[in-house]
């Protein structure tokens, strides 16, 4: 029984010398230093709605005779 004691003990020592070994050999992490730049925020462009004049992105636009609309149903409607 104190064998099996003894070489759990040997191997819980080895494993943390070893980790600690690891820790001192891997350089210090300084946060932002090692991160690759933040990419920049993706701009939309922004259609204005030729009915209600609510400006809204260009991706959701409803095209109707050469206009941006918000929605189908201001299409329908007489521009202001
Ligand atoms: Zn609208």
């Amino acid at each position: 029984m104190t064998r099996i004691l003894f070489w759990i003990a040997l191997i819980v020592l080895v494993v943390v010398a070893v980790r600690a070994k690891i820790r001192a050999l891997t350089p210090k992490d300084t946060g932002a230093a090692n991160r690759p730049a933040r990419e920049p925020a993706q701009v939309e462009s922004m259609a204005r709605c030729a009915h209600c004049g609510v400006y809204f992105p260009a991706s959701e636009a409803v095209h109707a005779d050469g206009l941006d609309y918000c929605s189908p149903a201001h299409v329908r409607l007489p521009k202001q």
